[in-house]
This record gives structure tokens, C-alpha cells and sequence, in this order.
């Protein structure tokens, strides 16, 4: 079967990477809130994924686009600083080990000055590695891994459908980080809906802080037509939290949690306000804007919601 291009789906941070796809759509696809559930999983011929990366280094070099490359290919490049490159797509980790390795070797044979490679990785993905498979992965500069641990809520991992407790997810945070790479955790305001907000915050913050990830990033949950949990919310089976409820999440989160060294936002356009900071030394700070925006409850103070994005 032709290997389908994915859409380009990528974290905040590498909005300057080329996008390289191995993958295409998620192999754990039962999140009840996410736009890859039901997807089906493809995975991309090792030799495919390689002529691209020669492409790129030709065009890189010489100027030169090849006819048969799709268009994609010389769009991303031409905005390319040469320093970073995404491997798409929902979880690119699952790409078999040996086959992963092969790109990667070709990727540092043709851009020896690369700064670093980064993927989505399910806490499942990142489990089935084992540590001796993640150095290596290290070595290859496949160096940071983006996992949505979503809410450190074990009822809230239940009923989304994550596939995976809390005591899994820590485990298979604290391995990227025994590897010596770099871990960016996703946690998503609103999970819990209207009656179980404070304790999904709570949690998240508990499940956060057990991790102690690089980079924690909050998104507001903001429903996909086509998922369960849209289906459960028009049903009146799950209720969203206000704008200004995400706000308090986020508040709990930061003011409940504990980091060595970590750099949280919410910069996300699914959020209704930007906050970010390196914990624990803007911890203060960063409570103050939310406590701030919180008491005077304006609501232009807020991104509207036009303006939210996935
Ligand atoms: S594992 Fe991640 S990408 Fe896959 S369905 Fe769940 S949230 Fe979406």
C-alpha cells in the first residue's frame, strides 16, 4: 500500500524542524479526545523515508528539487535552518528499532552538523525500547521525545482510553530521562470535565512532579468532531470547564508541582492565556498573572475563542 504523506501535526517548539514522516497516524489510537483516534497506522519503507533525506541534502547543497519529491518536500526546506528535524508522525517511536536506526544513521551521514531530531512517543512506545535502545537512539541525536501523559488522574487515563495507568506513565517519563534525553510532557487542562477539574489538576500536578520532565506544555482540551468525547459532550455525558476554570487547573498545576529544572507553558493556541516560565524559580511570577487575570475575571483578558486553535 502507498505510503500516505501525514499532515504536519508537530509541538510549538519545532515550528522550525524539517518534517520528516516514518509514520503515519498514531498506533495507539483509542484517545477519546484526540484528533488521531480510530487512525490507522502506517508505517513508511525505510528506503522511501532515505531517498527524502537524500533529497533534502541535494537541495540543501545544490539548489536542485527532484520531480518525483512531492512539493511538501521543498516547501518545509526552503524555510529550513538545518538545525533540527521532527520525525512525524503521532508516535514515530513505534517505527520498528532497526529500521529507525537506518534513517537516523543516513540523517547524521547527510547532515553532520544536525543539532537534534525529536518525535512523539506514546509512554507504550517508550516502555517496549529498552533503555540500551533509547542511548543509542540518544547517540543518533534522536534526542527529545514529546509524550502526553494528559492527566495524572488514574480515572480520567480510564475513561479517555490512554491505554496506560499513572505508574506506566511515570516509568516511561523517567526512562527518557535515564537515557539521557530530553522529555517534553503534555498535560491537557479540562480532562476531567466540570466535576472531576480540581482533582485532575491535583493529580496532574502529583504525576508531574514524579516525572520531573525538561518541558511541560499545557493545552486546553478543545473537542474534535468525530471523537468520543465530542459524541459523550453532545450527549450531556461530559461537560467542558469555563475559560477561567482552566485557568485555576493551570494554577493548581504550577502551584502544586515540583521540578529541578523545568520550562512550563501554556503557550499552546488551544489555551486561553500564555504563562510560561523555568520552574521552580518563576513559580511566584508565573501565580501572580494567573492569580491576577483570576481576580479581575475580564474575559478580554483571554485569547477569544476564534483564535484557539488545535
Ligand atoms: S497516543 Fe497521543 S497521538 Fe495517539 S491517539 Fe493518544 S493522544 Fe492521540
Amino acid at each position: 500500500m502507498q505510503f500516505i504523506r501525514p499532515e504536519i501535526l508537530r509541538p510549538p517548539s519545532e515550528h522550525d524542524s524539517y518534517f520528516l514522516p516514518l509514520t503515519s497516524g498514531c498506533s495507539n489510537n483509542t484517545c477519546a479526545f484526540c484528533s488521531y483516534y480510530g487512525s490507522k497506522l502506517q508505517l513508511r519503507d525505510v528506503n522511501d523515508a532515505k531517498r527524502e533525506v537524500d533529497a533534502l541534502a541535494l537541495y540543501v547543497e545544490s539548489g536542485i528539487c527532484l520531480s518525483d519529491m512531492p512539493p511538501i518536500v521543498y516547501a518545509i526546506s526552503r524555510g529550513w535552518d538545518g538545525k533540527r528535524i521532527f520525525l512525524q508522525d503521532g508516535d514515530a517511536l513505534v517505527y520498528p528499532f532497526p529500521k529507525l536506526k537506518e534513517v537516523l544513521e543516513h540523517v547524521n551521514r547527510k547532515f553532520p552538523a544536525l543539532e537534534r531530531i525529536g518525535s512523539y512517543a506514546t509512554p507504550q512506545d517508550i516502555l517496549r525500547r529498552s533503555l540500551g535502545e533509547l542511548k543509542e537512539l540518544q547517540k543518533l541525536k534522536l534526542g527529545i521525545f514529546y509524550m502526553g501523559v494528559e492527566s495524572g488522574d488514574e480515572d480520567v487515563l480510564k475513561a479517555i482510553g490512554k491505554g496506560i495507568g499513572v505508574r506506566q506513565m511515570i516509568e516511561a517519563g523517567r526512562k527518557v530521562k535515564d537515557a539521557g534525553s530530553i522529555l517534553s510532557a503534555t498535560v491537557i487542562l479540562g480532562l476531567g470535565g466540570v466535576a472531576g477539574s480540581t482533582k485532575h489538576a491535583l493529580e496532574t500536578a502529583k504525576i508531574l512532579t514524579a516525572i520531573d520532565p525538561d518541558f511541560v506544555g499545557a493545552l486546553t482540551l478543545t473537542l474534535v468532531p468525530g471523537t468520543p468525547l465530542y459524541q459523550q459532550w453532545q450527549e450531556g455525558r461530559f461537560s467542558l470547564i469555563s475559560p477561567f476554570q482552566s485557568l485555576k487547573e493551570l494554577k493548581i498545576i504550577i502551584e502544586n508541582s515540583a521540578f529541578t529544572d523545568c520550562f512550563f507553558s501554556s503557550m499552546h493556541a488551544s489555551n486561553y492565556l500564555s504563562v510560561r516560565g523555568q520552574l521552580p524559580q518563576d513559580k511566584q511570577r508565573m501565580l501572580n498573572t494567573l492569580e491576577s487575570v483570576l481576580q479581575i475575571g475580564d474575559s478580554s483578558l483571554l485569547r477569544p475563542e476564534f483564535l484557539r486553535g488545535l
